[in-house]
């Protein structure tokens, strides 16, 4: 951190704030100025106390953070690449995926038939709610651990490992037993103790942006799941609240390139729910891959319109299809393996 200080400060007010410095346990190397002063602050943030507090000081101006706040992820740190397999199932600057299925897991037949469908389409890995984090509380809530049933079912006919959303704490051992990978809702993108015990679990996690996050409270949402020791994270944009109506959110372009500036992981794209309706599904898709994500996830529905969420937006399986071919042309020219149609 380094403070700046208020101009044309005595050298006993500038000692007196070096002193506070040193009491919350930093070192401080003062940078005399003719009439401006400013002190930086050398010592680990994360074990001493933060020195934000210091603003109040009558001599400080402003409290600078030289470091990003999210280190185990920033690659400020960690400057290599974080790729993140699942089963055979690479996510990498090399690769590219389309994760895909129903919003909800609503019966086995569902299911089933939707997983050897995106299979057959290209599709490698499996997504499905068993847990439903439904706006309304009138709204199918999911199948629960019905529904993890029908998911291990599913993988088991098509080898697709599974992604399934953890809504409660109270859940993680069932969902974990089932997920190859943990999504995290954007309802839940920052609720910092389920962030905690999925991660706990050692799954690979799916977190999506929350509905209002900035991408610093995103990526320290992601830092909370790396400091458990769990690095294996897909972080997913997936639209956030503007003002905007015509669309169900505002897919937004620039945090995926911005998040991929900060951090090597993996950054997914969800155009299914920042569009909110299937005709501009296929666009925000190709503009996902063209701004440089690492993959999509697209929801796909044997019926959509009778679907028990989301009807709007799914994809029936020959749209699924046509996008399929439709995007490969574009990953290609990115030069990304994995993609197959
Ligand atoms: C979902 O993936 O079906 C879902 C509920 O997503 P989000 O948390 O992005 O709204
Ligand atoms: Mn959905």
């Amino acid at each position: 951190m380094i403070l700046v200080l208020k101009l044309n400060q005595t050298e006993e007010a500038v000692h007196e704030v070096e002193g506070h410095v040193r009491e919350l346990g930093y070192e401080p190397h003062t940078l005399w100025g003719e009439v401006r002063t400013v002190i930086a602050c050398i010592g680990d943030e994360t074990k001493h106390a933060s020195l934000e507090a210091l603003v109040n000081l009558p001599q400080v101006v402003e409290v600078l953070p030289i470091q990003k706040k999210y280190k185990l992820i920033s690659k400020e740190v960690h400057a290599e690449p974080m790729p993140v397999t699942v089963e055979d199932v690479r996510f990498s600057a090399e690769t590219f995926h389309m994760i895909a299925g129903p919003c909800a897991v609503e019966s086995l037949e569902q299911t089933v038939a939707t997983a050897h469908a995106v299979k057959k389409a290209g599709a490698t890995l499996l997504r499905g709610g068993a847990y439903k984090p439904r706006t309304s509380p009138y709204d199918f809530q999911g199948l629960g651990e019905e529904g993890l049933e029908i998911l291990a079912e599913a993988r088991r006919q098509t080898g697709l490992p599974v992604v399934t959303e953890l809504v409660s704490e109270r859940d993680v051992e069932k969902v974990a037993g089932v997920a190859d990978v943990i999504q995290i809702g954007a309802r839940n993108a920052l609720n910092y103790a389920l962030l905690t015990e999925a991660a706990q679990s050692g799954k690979a996690i799916l977190l999506k942006r929350g509905l209002s996050a900035t991408l610093q409270e995103w990526l320290l949402a992601a830092e909370y799941i790396a400091k458990q020791g769990n690095p294996r994270i897909l972080l997913c944009e997936r639209g956030i609240r503007t003002y905007e109506t015509a669309t169900r959110n505002t897919l937004d372009l620039s945090a995926v390139a911005v998040v991929k500036q900060e951090t090597g992981l993996p950054v997914i794209v969800d155009p299914s729910h920042a569009a909110g309706r299937s005709d501009l599904v296929a666009p925000l898709a190709r503009a996902g891959v063209a701004v440089g994500a690492d993959g999509l996830i697209v929801e796909v529905h044997p019926d959509p319109e009778h679907a028990l969420s989301d009807q709007a937006q799914q994809l029936t399986f020959s749209v699924f299809g046509d996008l399929m071919a439709e995007l490969a042309p574009y990953v290609s020219l990115g030069g990304r393996s994995g993609f197959r149609t």
